[in-house]
C-alpha cells in the first residue's frame, strides 16, 4: 500500500435544499460508487482551513496540501500564470490579465475586449516596453487572457488592482497597499508600464484594423490579484513522494506546477460541465504507475452551485460517480475523495460548511457509514480533521510518516 489518488470535486458539498426533498444535491445523487467507497473507508468531515473560514479554492487546495495559505498566500496571480505554463522565480510578482477596451476618458467599454483571441502581436509589442525597476514578462490565456509576471528587485504583491471589476467605470491607478518602500517602487512601476502600454496598444495597427472592421480595440491591459511566487518546498521533497496533478482549469494546473508535481494533460477535459471526466481518472490510473501520489480535480459542480443550478450539480456528481467505477479495482492504492470547500446552491457562493471525505484502502479503520453524504459522513470514524491534517494522515497510512519521539 505504498500509493494514493486524491480526487478533489470542486465545492461538491451543498446544503439541504427543499426542492430535493430537504437533500443537498450529493444526498440526492445516485452515486454506486461513491457509496461503495464509505462502506469500504473510513468519514468524516473537513474543514479545509478552518471552523467557520470560508475558503476560496487556491487557498483550500494549499491548506489541503499541507502548505499554510495564511504564509504561502499572497494572491491568486501566482496560480494562474503557473497554470498557463510560465516560467516563475520565486519573489516575481505574477498577476491575472485581461485585453480590455476603453474609451478616450479611460472608461471601460468592454472589460474583455469583444473577446479577442489572437493578441500575440499585441503581446510582442507590450514585451518590448523598458520600464526601469522591472521587467514585464507575458503569455497568451484562453482568449482575451494573459499571463504577467514582473521581475526585479525589492518588489512587493501589496499593490491594488487596476481593474475596477465592472464596465462602465474608470481604470484605476494602482496604488500600494501598505507604506513599505518596496510597494510603492512595484505600484509606480505598474502605473508607468500601464500608461506605455495604452500608447502602445492604443496605436497598434491589429487594433486600428479592429475598429475599421466593427470591432472593439484590445486597447487597454487590467491587471488583478497581484501576488507574490511564495518559495514553497517542493511535494515531493515535503513528503518523499512522486507526484502528479491532473487538472481541467488553469488554477488548478497551477496549484500542481507550484508544488512541483507533474503536470499531465489529458485531452477532453475543460473543467466544465462536459469535461471527460473519465479520462481524467484513467490517466490518474495509469500515473499511478510511475508516481506515488496522483491529484485529480474535478470543477463544475462548484460552479454550477455558483449559478443555482443544484439539478445540474446532482446530475454532475451522477457522472463523477460514473467515472469513478475503475478507482474500486484498484488493490494497493488508498483512495481519498473529498471537496475543497461547499458551494451552496441557494446562496451561489463558497460557504464554511465542512466538506465530506473518504478515505478508503487496505488497512483503514472502516466505520459504519454507507452512503458518501454530507450528513452521513459525520457519523464516520475520521471525525472531523483540517486540511492541514490530511496529507499526514495519508502518510501514516502509507507508513511513511516520520516518528515524533523515539
Ligand atoms: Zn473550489
Amino acid at each position: 500500500m505504498n500509493k494514493a489518488i486524491l480526487i478533489i470535486c470542486d465545492g461538491l458539498s451543498d446544503r439541504p435544499i427543499d426542492e430535493l426533498g430537504g437533500k443537498t444535491p450529493l444526498e440526492a445523487a445516485l452515486k454506486p460508487n461513491l457509496d461503495e467507497l464509505s462502506r469500504r473507508g473510513v468519514n468524516g468531515l473537513m474543514h479545509t482551513i478552518d471552523i467557520g473560514i470560508r475558503p476560496g479554492s487556491d487557498v483550500a487546495h494549499l491548506s489541503i496540501f499541507g502548505y499554510d495559505p495564511y504564509t504561502y498566500y499572497t494572491g491568486r496571480g501566482p496560480f494562474e500564470v503557473a497554470g498557463i505554463g510560465m516560467d516563475f522565480k520565486e519573489k516575481d510578482i505574477a498577476f491575472r490579465g485581461n485585453f480590455a477596451t476603453v474609451d478616450p476618458a479611460l472608461t471601460i467599454t468592454d472589460r474583455r475586449a469583444g473577446r479577442i483571441d489572437n493578441t500575440q502581436d499585441l503581446i510582442e509589442e507590450l514585451t518590448k516596453i523598458k520600464i526601469e525597476g522591472g521587467r514585464f514578462i507575458f503569455k497568451k490565456g484562453v482568449a482575451h487572457r494573459v499571463g504577467v509576471i514582473l521581475r526585479g528587485d525589492d518588489l512587493s504583491a501589496k499593490i491594488s488592482d487596476n481593474d475596477p471589476h465592472i464596465t462602465y467605470e474608470k481604470v484605476q491607478k494602482v496604488y500600494p497597499l501598505d507604506n513599505k518602500p518596496s510597494s510603492k517602487k512595484t505600484a509606480k512601476i505598474v502605473n508607468r508600464f500601464l500608461e506605455k502600454a495604452y500608447q502602445v496598444l492604443a496605436a497598434h495597427p491589429l487594433n486600428k484594423k479592429r475598429v475599421q472592421m466593427g470591432l472593439l480595440p484590445a486597447n487597454y491591459l487590467l491587471l488583478r490579484g497581484a501576488g507574490q511566487v511564495p518559495n514553497l518546498i517542493p511535494f515531493s521533497q515535503k513528503y518523499g513522494l512522486t507526484s502528479a496533478c491532473i487538472a481541467g482549469a488553469g488554477l488548478y494546473k497551477g496549484v500542481g506546477k507550484m508544488l512541483g508535481m507533474k503536470v499531465i494533460n489529458v485531452s477532453g477535459t475543460t473543467g466544465k460541465e462536459d469535461s471527460d471526466i473519465s479520462a481524467k481518472i484513467k490517466a490518474a490510473i495509469k500515473a499511478l504507475n510511475d508516481h506515488d501520489f496522483v491529484f485529480v480535480h474535478i470543477k463544475a459542480a462548484d460552479t454550477l452551485a455558483e449559478d443555482g443550478n443544484f439539478l445540474g450539480k446532482k446530475e454532475f456528481i451522477e457522472k463523477i460517480d460514473k467515472a469513478l467505477a475503475p478507482t474500486l479495482k484498484l488493490t494497493d492504492t488508498f483512495i481519498i475523495v473529498t471537496a475543497d470547500h461547499t458551494t451552496a446552491s441557494t446562496l451561489k457562493m463558497h460557504t464554511s460548511d465542512p466538506v465530506p471525505i473518504v478515505i478508503a484502502g487496505r488497512g483503514v479503520r472502516t466505520d459504519h457509514v454507507s452512503s458518501f453524504g454530507e450528513r452521513a459522513v459525520a457519523g464516520g470514524k475520521l471525525g472531523f480533521i483540517r486540511g492541514e491534517h490530511l496529507m499526514k494522515i495519508i502518510l501514516d497510512l502509507m507508513g511513511k510518516a516520520p516518528l515524533f519521539g523515539a
